[in-house]
């Protein structure tokens, strides 16, 4: 088969690029492994509801015009808006369509799919901004007896084994999880790490609302302290119940144990590092650096500071837990995502496994990437943003076409 342009990947990067090529009369086709929006049909676990307010939901041509802008899409309704999108202007999308290595070849791509090779003469990689998670490599210390999942493996509460339940990694979804699991009735166990936190609501305003007003998603990369910042979390917050505070605090308050940092197994025993303050305090100090952007935003609109930082948080915490005493069956490993382009066959990509690019441009002519964190600006990987990058991707491909 021979196209002018592919894009792989069909989430919301790669159906907001078939949107913009769409309106620029640029013919093209969306490679899919799966569905329209199947990260979010199939690596999101059952109950799972957006942490950004609909009115967020930005998409060129699929912006949220529902009756609850102030709500949170839940999974259901957030892949029926997304499927209600790409037919309202029949994105040509090949579902259940995997493309296994891109190559030049010529003065063209070659891509290997699983449908055959294909032949394009532009390329747009929109394979997601999570790709492969991580798993430590200390995850094999962990006894046979103890199930272990990811957190996209993860579906309800119902669905583990019976028994308390240790949760590494204290981002927003292991935070989610933690808080579903213990209203659940189990007992739950969560290895912190440094994630910043927001209130949900700051002045009557939600905290996406502040996001925006203070230019936070409209930062540059070269904002970011450091390569190592585009693995950060996000602020921990959830949509879950209308939209509400959730945090290291909030979670200690209702029940769940908090740890340090895993460490590994040794004689059925799990080590965790006497860090929990320094890690809360590390959060502490990232949610200080959004304040004061939050806190710009309010003088400039003649307002007091909508936020005060608490004190210090202090606990005691155990530094080891006896998986079998503690009655711990399932370790869920929350401990986020990295680039996975393996399949990618040109020397384009950091240290870091991040694709080298300037506005989806990579040094290879007709080579572009969608919805890498940080692309252009803080926005990009969200549902927010990405129609912006998506524009000037396409406008490219438009004015380069031969
Ligand atoms: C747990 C979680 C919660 C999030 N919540 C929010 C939120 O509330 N609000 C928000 O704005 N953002 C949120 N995000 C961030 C972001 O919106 C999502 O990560 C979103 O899925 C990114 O869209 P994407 O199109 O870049 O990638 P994806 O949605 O991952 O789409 C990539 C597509 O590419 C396909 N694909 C991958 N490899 C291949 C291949 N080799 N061949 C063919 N197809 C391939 C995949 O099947 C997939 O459909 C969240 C992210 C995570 C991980």
């Amino acid at each position: 088969m021979d196209v002018n342009v592919a894009i792989v990947g069909a989430g919301q990067a790669g159906i907001a690029t078939s949107y913009h090529l769409r309106q620029l009369g640029v013919e093209h086709v969306v490679l899919e492994a799966g569905r329209v929006a199947e990260t979010w049909r199939s690596r999101r676990w059952d109950s799972f509801c957006l942490v950004t307010p609909n009115w967020s939901v930005q998409l060129p041509g699929g912006a949220y015009d529902g009756a609850e802008p102030d709500g949170f899409m839940n999974k259901p309704e957030l892949v029926a808006h997304f499927q209600r999108w790409a037919d309202s202007f029949a994105a040509p999308v090949r579902e259940r369509c995997t493309v296994t290595a891109l190559d030049a070849d010529g003065n063209a791509f070659a891509l290997a799919t699983s449908d055959g090779r294909i032949e394009a003469r532009t390329v747009v990689i929109a394979t997601g901004g999570y790709q492969r998670a991580y798993r430590p490599a200390n995850a094999a210390q962990l006894p046979d007896s103890i199930d272990q999942l990811l957190t996209e493996e993860y579906s309800c509460p119902d669905a583990l084994e019976p028994g308390n339940v240790l949760i590494v990694g204290s981002g927003q979804s292991g935070c989610q999880i933690a808080e579903e699991l213990h209203e659940s009735g189990r007992k739950v166990f969560l290895s912190c790490g440094r994630a910043p936190w927001a209130p949900r609501r700051l002045a009557g305003r939600d905290l996406v609302w502040w996001i925006v007003q203070s230019g936070w998603w409209a930062r540059p990369p070269s904002a970011l302290p450091s390569p190592q910042a585009r693995l950060f979390s996000n602020p921990l917050a959830t949509g879950h119940g209308g939209g509400r505070d959730m945090h290291l605090r909030t979670l200690h308050a209702a029940g769940i144990e908090l740890v340090g940092r895993f460490l590994g197994v040794e004689a059925g025993k799990a080590g965790f590092a006497d860090d929990l303050s320094q890690s809360v305090d590390a959060g502490d100090n990232m949610s200080r650096v959004f304040k004061k952007s939050v806190d710009a935003a309010a003088e400039k609109m003649g307002m007091p500071s909508p936020w005060e930082m608490p004190e210090p948080f202090r606990i005691q915490s155990r530094t080891e837990l006896d998986l079998a005493a503690e009655g711990i069956k399932t370790v869920i490993w929350s401990t986020g995502y990295r680039p996975d382009y393996g399949w990618v066959h040109f020397p384009l990509f950091d240290d870091m496994g991040f694709p080298m690019q300037v506005d989806g441009r990579s040094s290879v002519p007709g080579l572009y990437f969608m919805g890498v964190h940080f692309q252009r600006k803080g926005q990009s990987a969200v549902l927010y943003g990405v129609g912006e990058d998506a524009e000037i991707v396409a406008r490219h491909i438009a004015e380069n076409r031969t």
